[in-house]
């Protein structure tokens, strides 16, 4: 794989920079980043950094050796060459050993002022926020700004139509969750891109390096960029590693965000030190986050928590059990979630407690505050129940049940 003529390009209000890739497996293609002009001052145009933590692991599933006809950070060439090409071959059994060759490095720090983070509104986001914004002492660690990125988490980009959408749901998203910076008086900084074009095994899989990837196209303003955790302690990231190899690189984040790091950007792994229901207590703290948490992964088009998906059950089930679900009725729907998902995902948790460490988390903090849930065979006979009766089983006789059982 060959990327080379790095240029800019103005468009219509942003700055949109861009490489050709020479590619044996994809051809001829271009992959590009763009901002509003506002905030061109941050792209790096002079090395091609971004653009190559963006197509490694592409490059390692095609087994394509990549060569850079223009100048890499040599730290970020050292680091990718020597460690990160082995830890993502640990990762993905599919992943070929490969070699990266460029025809300059050096080891310029572009002295920018920008710490920043990813805003998504949703519970890893907050905590990073509450701690290394508002509770943040030391003024090189504070965040001054956020990143909000187009590079697979608003959808996939294997084809026009998929890019299209996702590019609709960005501005849509960026638009929605602007109005918590505004507050704040920072930036959410737009970045543009079909990245997601090239990594079409999912967002899931690669996330860390999409980000990381687009983070480093503005390493001309940037010097630290918090990333937030998925929500495992560290102890959790060992005991509970197979269920991520090959699925998720946030079981990589402690160890492949630093080496991805450059002589003037830093980047760092945040949150490992909660896990996710210790971060969903912590924020409640925050008033904020009464307003504007946003945690949904449902599929509906509006941005407004669905309250039944796993993540809005997630969330709503630590709230009731820390007793804190009545702060959160205009966020979430609490009566759908009691009426048509509690009963089933409080059954999953119970089921799933030794193999998924969300789950046991959960059932140990009802345990800990003497709240009565469904034991372990009673779950298990009423999933079956939900599952295959879900059609005919009369919903009175599923509120019948949540009566026998304490839920409501
Ligand atoms: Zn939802």
């Amino acid at each position: 794989m060959k990327i080379f003529n790095l240029k800019t390009l103005k468009d219509n209000g942003n700055i949109r920079l861009s490489v050709s890739i020479d590619s044996e497996e994809l051809g001829s293609k271009e992959l590009w980043f763009s901002t509003s002009e506002k905030y061109a001052y941050g792209l790096c145009k002079t090395r091609l950094d971004g653009f190559l933590v963006g197509l490694i692991f592409p490059a390692m599933q095609y087994g394509e050796n990549i060569h850079l006809e223009g100048c890499v950070s040599n730290k970020l060439l050292f680091n990718l060459n020597h460690y990160v090409i082995p830890l993502l071959m640990t990762f993905s059994p599919s992943a070929k050993r490969i070699k990266i060759t460029a025809d300059e490095t050096n080891s310029e720090r572009f002295e920018g002022s920008g710490v920043g983070t990813g805003f998504s509104a949703g519970v890893d986001s907050f905590c990073t926020v509450f701690d290394h914004y508002v509770l943040e002492k030391n003024p090189d660690y504070k965040i001054n700004s956020f990143l909000f990125l187009n590079v697979g988490s608003n959808g996939p980009g294997c084809t026009e139509k998929e890019l299209t959408a996702a590019r609709n749901k960005f501005y849509s998203r960026h638009s929605y969750l602007s109005e918590f910076p505004n507050e704040l008086g920072l930036d959410l900084i737009p970045l543009d891109s079909n990245l997601h074009f090239f990594h079409p095994w999912g967002h899931q899989l690669t996330h860390s390096l999409t980000t990381i990837s687009g983070a480093l196209v503005m390493q001309n303003f940037y010097n630290k960029y918090y990333y937030a955790s998925a929500g495992l302690l560290y102890l959790e990231l060992f005991k509970f590693y197979e269920i991520y190899l090959n699925r998720d690189t946030a079981i990589l984040d402690p160890i492949l965000l630093p080496l991805l790091s450059t002589e003037s950007l830093e980047f760092i792994p945040d949150g490992t030190q909660y896990n996710r229901l210790e971060k969903t207590i912590h924020i409640t703290n925050y008033e904020p986050v009464r307003r504007y948490l946003n945690v949904c992964v449902g599929s509906q088009e509006s941005h407004e928590n669905c309250s039944v998906c796993s993540k809005c059950c997630r969330t709503l089930m630590t709230l009731d059990l820390i007793g804190k679900l009545d702060e959160y009725t205009h966020l979430f729907d609490i009566k759908k979630y009691k009426k048509k998902a509690e009963l089933e995902y409080v059954c999953q948790q119970v089921a799933r407690q030794h193999e998924d460490p969300f789950a046991q988390a959960l059932v140990g903090l009802a345990k800990g505050k003497s709240i009565k849930l469904p034991s372990y065979p009673v779950s298990h006979v009423l999933i079956f129940l939900i599952n295959f009766a879900r059609a005919s089983l009369p919903l009175a006789l599923l509120s019948r049940i949540k009566t026998m059982l304490k839920l409501n």
